[in-house]
């Protein structure tokens, strides 16, 4: 599976939750998710902006899907 597919069907799981970039990374055990997720981003209702990761409490960048 791409990676893509693979952030796009872990963000959706998630909804409308929103989660940031470094936990798809841990959670899908992948390098680095920021690509798939810019580009995730404004397509089939995923939507990046600051938040609080549902993961981790923490604010910053987060990607959902509304
Ligand atoms: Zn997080």
């Amino acid at each position: 599976m791409k990676i893509l597919d693979e952030v796009a069907r872990f963000v959706a799981r998630l909804a409308p939750e929103p989660v940031c970039d470094p936990c798809i990374a841990q959670k899908l055990s992948l390098d680095d998710v920021a690509l798939a997720s810019h580009e995730l981003a404004g397509s089939h209702g995923f939507q990046r902006s600051k938040g609080v990761c549902r993961l981790r409490d923490q604010s910053g960048m987060v990607i959902r899907r509304h």
